[in-house]
């Protein structure tokens, strides 16, 4: 068991079960893609580790890019505009992958692929590591999923808690307080 600030995390899923789902995805995706050159786009902060490690195993020809969700008050009406940062280069034609930590409600999901929607790209693929589908409430189609999981908070792996927990090579869950019903 691990603590970050004021919360306990047990141990979840161990990092040789991660490096045989990153492997499988790696070779699943390669299958798919190897007449051609995708461009990975991987989100940060959360998937950094998932996508070095995924790159490392991916045998193909490829190309990567970073980008960042971010939000700022627009001068419409609407309010909260989302912005992808890092976005910079012309995809036009190109089959991308977008690579996620974890997909969960899938707003953020939303967001990203209603932004490619703009772009005159070949094709747009989902790839997440961990999916929660007790709570994915959207339509948009996720093509590559590493490991489903149960609606519990993990750290680890990329993930973090309050900023702490991102660097661990392995995955922890929120452990939950016991209720405890005192009779008296
Ligand atoms: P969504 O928009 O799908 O609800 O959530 C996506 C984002 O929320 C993820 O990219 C991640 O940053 C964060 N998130 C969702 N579930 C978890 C979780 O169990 N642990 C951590 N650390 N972050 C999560």
């Amino acid at each position: 068991m691990i603590k970050l600030y004021d919360k306990y995390f047990s141990p979840f899923i161990q990092a040789s079960e991660i490096d045989g789902i990153v492997s499988q995805m790696a070779a699943k995706i390669h299958a798919d893609f190897k007449d051609e050159t995708p461009v990975f786009i991987a989100v940060l902060n959360g998937a950094f580790m998932f996508t070095s490690d995924f790159l490392k195993k991916y045998p193909g020809e490829c190309e990567v890019s970073f980008i960042k969700l971010a939000s700022y008050e627009g001068t419409s009406s609407a309010g909260k505009v989302k912005q992808l940062l890092g976005l910079n280069q012309d995809l036009e034609g190109r089959s991308v992958i977008v690579l996620e930590d974890i997909i969960d409600t899938g707003n953020t999901l939303e967001e990203i692929a209603g932004i490619f929607s703009e772009q005159k790209l070949k094709q747009l693929k989902i790839a997440t590591l961990f999916f929660k589908p007790e709570v994915y409430n959207k339509q948009v189609p996720i093509d590559y999923i590493g490991r489903e999981i149960p609606n519990k908070f993990i750290v680890g792996y990329g993930l973090d808690y309050d900023g702490l927990g991102r660097n661990l090579p392995e995955v922890y869950q929120l452990k939950e307080k016991k209720m405890i019903n005192l009779v008296l």
